[in-house]
C-alpha cells in the first residue's frame, strides 16, 4: 500500500514537471518505464505532443527506400540483407535501375526516396556523387532524396580517405540536401561492440552527424529497439540524442522502429506492439526538443498508427525496403486503408511534402 502511494506521488510530480514544460531526466524516464501504465505514458506523451501539434493533426509521406547495393563488409549480426564482396547475390544498381524505382514511386504518389545500402568497398565516392547529381538533374525539385545513412556516410568518407567535412561538401555539391540518422540502432559503445563492431563508434557517429549539420545539410535521428538492449541502453541512446539536439538543433525528426529478427544471425523474437507504443511515448516525453516524432508503419504496419495516440505525429507509407523485408517486414500498398485507420483513431492525416516543387504545387 505504501508503495502504491509513493508511486502515485512520483507520477504526479513528473506529470507536474511536464505541465510546467520542464524536461524529465534519465532517472525519471527510467522510473516512468518501470512504473507508469501504458495509459499514463500515453497521457504524458500527449501533453508534450500538444506543445508542437494540434490534437487530431498528423502528417504522412509516401516514400521508398532504395537499396542501391547489398554488398557490405560491416557484418552486423542483426542484418539479413548483406552479401560479402564476391558472394553470390551481391548487386549494385545502375542509374537506370534507380530511375526506374523513382519513376515507380512517383506513379504511386510518392516524392521521397531514401538510399540505404552497405559498406561496399568497390564503390568510390564518384559513384555516389554521380548518382545523386544525375537524380537531381533528372527530377529537379519534384522528388527529394535522403542520400545515405550516417553509417554509410562515414564509410564513404573513410574509404575515400577524406574528412567528414569534405565528404559532406562533396555530396552537397552533387545536389544532396539530406543525410539521415540511419545506422544508429542503439547508440551505446557496448551495444555496438556486441553487434556491429565494424560500424564505427558512437563518438564517431555523432562527430559525423555534427559535420553534416555544419555543412548545412539536413539530418534526422533514428533508433531501433527489440534486440537484446537493456533499458539503460535505450535511455543512453535517448539522452545522447537529446544532448546532440540541444547542441546543434540539427535533427529534423526522430523515428524509432523495431528489429525484425527473421533470417538474421542473432535471431530472436519480435517485441510486441504494446512495448513499441510504450517506448514511443517515452521517446516523446523525453525528447522534448524534437517536434516531429515518427511512428514506423514499415515495421508495425497499420498498428503503428496507434503511435499517434502515444505522442507521434508523423508516419511514412513505404513502398519498399529490402533491408527490413529480408528480415520479415511486410508492406501494404493499400494506402487508403491505412489512412482510414488513422481517421478511425481520430486523426486527420495531411500529406507532408519533403520535395520542394511538390510543396509549392
Ligand atoms: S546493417 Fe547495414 S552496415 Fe550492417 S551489415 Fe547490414 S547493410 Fe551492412
Amino acid at each position: 500500500m505504501a508503495l502504491a502511494v509513493e508511486t502515485r506521488l512520483t507520477l504526479a510530480e513528473i506529470s507536474a514537471k511536464i505541465d510546467e514544460g520542464t524536461r524529465i531526466d534519465v532517472d525519471e524516464a527510467r522510473w516512468l518505464w518501470l512504473n507508469a501504465s501504458a495509459e499514463e505514458l500515453q497521457q504524458l506523451a500527449y501533453k508534450v505532443r500538444a506543445r508542437f501539434h494540434a490534437p487530431g493533426e498528423c502528417t504522412y509521406m509516401v516514400m521508398r527506400i532504395i537499396n542501391y547495393t547489398n554488398v557490405c563488409v560491416a557484418q552486423c549480426d542483426y542484418c539479413a540483407f548483406y552479401k560479402l564482396p564476391g558472394q553470390a547475390g551481391g548487386y549494385v544498381m545502375s542509374h537506370d535501375d534507380v530511375f526506374a524505382k523513382i519513376d515507380e514511386l512517383i506513379a504511386l504518389g510518392g516524392d521521397l526516396a531514401a538510399f540505404n545500402g552497405g559498406f561496399n568497398p568497390a564503390l568510390p565516392l564518384s559513384y555516389y556523387c554521380d548518382l545523386f547529381a544525375a537524380i537531381r538533374a533528372r527530377y529537379g525539385d519534384s522528388v527529394e532524396f535522403y542520400a545515405l545513412t550516417i553509417a554509410e556516410f562515414m564509410y564513404l568518407a573513410d574509404h575515400a580517405k577524406i574528412s567528414n567535412a569534405e565528404a559532406a561538401q562533396r555530396l552537397k555539391a552533387a545536389g544532396v540536401r539530406w543525410i539521415t540518422g540511419g545506422g544508429s540502432e542503439i547508440l551505446t559503445e557496448d551495444f555496438r561492440s556486441r553487434h556491429s563492431k565494424f560500424k564505427y563508434t558512437v563518438t564517431e557517429y555523432f562527430e559525423a552527424q555534427r559535420a553534416i549539420v555544419e555543412a548545412g545539410l539536413k539530418t534526422t535521428a533514428t533508433m531501433v529497439i527489440g534486440f537484446d538492449e537493456t533499458l539503460d541502453e535505450r535511455l543512453e541512446h535517448l539522452d545522447r540524442t537529446r544532448q546532440f539536439q540541444d547542441e546543434t538543433g540539427g535533427l529534423a525528426s526522430f523515428l524509432c522502429w523495431t528489429f525484425k529478427p527473421y533470417f538474421t544471425q542473432i535471431g530472436g523474437i519480435e517485441i510486441t506492439t504494446a512495448e513499441y507504443l510504450k517506448h514511443l511515448a517515452l521517446c516523446r516525453i523525453f525528447l522534448d526538443n524534437i517536434p516531429r516524432i515518427r511512428t514506423s508503419v514499415l515495421t508495425q504496419n497499420q498498428q503503428a498508427l496507434e503511435g499517434l495516440k502515444y505522442g507521434a505525429d508523423d508516419f511514412d507509407l513505404p513502398i519498399e525496403d529490402e533491408v527490413t523485408q529480408k528480415a520479415g517486414a511486410t508492406i501494404s500498398l493499400d494506402f487508403e486503408r491505412i489512412l482510414s485507420y488513422a481517421r478511425e483513431l481520430g486523426f486527420e492525416p495531411t500529406y507532408r511534402h519533403v520535395a520542394l516543387a511538390a510543396a509549392k504545387a
